[in-house]
């Protein structure tokens, strides 16, 4: 890889002489060091420090020019993952004077975009960490482009996806281990440092247990739209469109059980898939990391009607599962369904359309545990006996944070048996209801926009009894939409009251006579909203005396 980079062309004296006089030029956007991804031009990296530079000159720009403040704790997250401790980004400072006595500089002619991957051995981290984050930090910045760099700085080797990242840019990815090769000195002609957490959907626990993120971002349209883009990438073509509506598809139905072949085994398989096939009428496919490519088994799994398999990294792959698919989560003992839900909460994206399962092994005598092995796989061997014991006889791991906690080890690498009846039962049970599979849907989530000229009229009857007539226009975005049902909601707040009383109205005007008084001022909002649930943006609030 060194010399497709050291080939492409690039006026080695102008970029000398610009870093030189420019220096190192940075501007970012983000408040915090966790929402921050920075620009640069001519950040340059010594190998031999392992340490970024940052150079000073008149004209350098370091904007937000924070001081000391940029070590509390840094200047950003170089991994999607937040605020962790392992994953900050700084750089030292030096005067482009001192590029006098430094090692000539190499210079990345590539737009580069530099990063630490999180945990490139476990697949969910692949994609939920970094592959996800890499490509819409890539659609953010429109010259990280397909001929863009990336620079993976957390250490690792390959890893065993490094095929997926390649498909990320046409460039080679660099690792940090090989930017020596560079030379001690090598600056970036442009660079963007950090990832966009926008499409994470998941905490891991480091300090609270872990669960979905408090404020997700990212609905299943753009989760489909970066798995469409991996396939095509890899020549993965899936019936899907106008051919599944054809009348053939009963017929190519499938269900995948998604294996694992070295630990939290699922001990009766045969019997499982044989119980699949009958119940469903449909063939059982079964695929594992051990014995597929990937390529293969998202091909396999692009086509599935249903997803089996037990909780584990391989089953962040329900991303590529067509619309209306079944994922199917099997859990150990003692291991509670609903405090491990990275799945779940992927499958139930807002238009990821995919039915989501979980079943639980609440048999202890089907599980099988391995407390002789090291603690990392679950081995408890090495904890003192009381604790051991009361392990064992825990019916339930308790909440806890990530990482090494024994007893959630212990139990999650448990094998099972699965108890085919109950399994079904959950089945049938869950699959009474099926949500139809929208044919090809998007752009239903289409949201009115604000009701236009809204208007109040007051009249005083008696005494005690007024009238409010409230009416508006529809919201601009209407007329060039076909929508099912069209609803209006109305708030009224009599002033200095904190509630108010809402009203759902079909049409453009309504007079409200009952609960109005004379000569009493009225606060009145109005939204419009499509098909029950879809709400706009309330209108300027009107101020009604009657
Ligand atoms: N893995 C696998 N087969 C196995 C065990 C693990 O394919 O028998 C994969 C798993 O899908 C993940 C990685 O190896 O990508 C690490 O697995 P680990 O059990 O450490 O993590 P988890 O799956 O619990 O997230």
């Amino acid at each position: 890889q060194s010399q497709d980079l050291t080939q492409a062309r690039i006026d080695y004296h102008a970029a000398l002489m610009a870093l030189q006089e420019h220096g190192t030029r940075m501007v970012c956007t983000g408040k915090m060091h966790t929402d921050r991804i920075c620009r640069f031009d001519y950040l340059c990296y010594c190998a031999e420090a392992e340490e970024f530079v940052f150079f000073h000159s008149n004209s350098s720009v370091m904007l937000p020019n924070l001081g000391p403040r940029r070590f509390q704790p840094a200047l950003l997250d170089l991994s999607s993952v937040e605020d962790h401790n392992t994953q900050y980004f700084n750089f030292q400072e030096l005067p482009a004077a001192a590029l006098k006595f430094m090692p000539k500089p190499v210079f990345v002619p590539d737009v580069t975009l530099i990063l630490n991957r999180f945990n490139p051995d476990n697949l969910m981290h692949v994609f939920h960490d970094d592959l996800l984050p890499i490509f819409y930090t890539m659609r953010q910045y429109s010259d990280l482009d397909n001929e863009a760099r990336l620079v993976f700085m957390e250490g690792w080797g390959e890893g065993a996806h490094f095929d997926l990242y390649q498909l990320l840019s046409s460039k080679q990815p660099l690792l940090k281990e090989q930017l020596r090769n560079f030379g001690k000195l090598m600056c970036f002609t442009k660079s963007y440092v950090g990832l966009s957490k926008m499409t994470t959907w998941y905490q891991y626990g480091f300090v609270q247990p872990q669960g979905p993120k408090a404020n997700i971002l990212v609905s299943g349209n753009e989760i489909r739209q970066f798995a469409q883009s991996m396939m095509d990438k890899l020549n993965i073509t899936t019936p899907g469109g106008e051919e599944s509506l054809v009348d053939t598809k009963e017929t190519d139905e499938y269900i995948v059980v998604f294996s694992r072949s070295v630990n939290r085994l699922i001990l009766n398989e045969a019997e499982l898939i044989m119980a699949l096939s009958q119940e469903f009428q449909m063939r059982t496919i079964t695929v594992s990391l051990e014995d597929q490519t990937f390529p293969s088994i998202v091909k396999v799994i692009s086509g599935a009607s249903m997803l089996v398999s037990m909780h584990g990294a391989q089953l962040v792959s329900s991303l590529f599962l067509p619309r209306g698919a079944v994922v199917v989560e099997l859990f150990p003992y003692a291991v509670n369904p609903e405090q491990y839900t990275p799945y779940r909460t992927l499958a139930s994206l807002p238009g990821m359309e995919l039915q989501y399962v979980a079943w639980r092994n609440m048999l202890e005598e089907n599980s099988v545990a391995y407390p002789e092995r090291p603690w990392e796989q679950g081995g408890i061997a090495h904890l003192e006996k009381d604790e051991q014991d009361r392990i064992l006889a825990s019916k339930e791991v308790p909440r806890h944070l990530c990482c090494r906690n024994p007893e959630w080890l212990y139990r999650i690498y448990q094998d099972t048996i699965v108890d085919i009846p109950s399994l079904m039962e959950v089945l049938r049970e869950a699959l009474k209801t099926r949500p139809k599979p929208t044919k090809a849907k998007p752009s239903s989530t289409v949201h009115p926009g604000r009701v236009r000229e809204p208007q109040c009229q007051t009249s005083v009857q008696a005494t005690n009894e007024a009238k409010l007539t409230v009416s508006w226009q529809i919201p601009w975005n209407l007329k060039y939409l076909k929508v099912r049902e069209v609803k209006y909601e109305v708030w009224i707040q009599e002033q200095g009251e904190n509630t108010y009383m809402p009203y759902i109205l079909p049409h453009q005007n309504y007079t409200f006579s009952e609960n109005i008084k004379p000569f009493t001022t009225y606060l009145v909002w109005v939204r419009c909203i499509f098909n029950k649930n879809l709400l706009g943006p309330f209108a300027d609030v009107l101020m009604c005396r009657t």
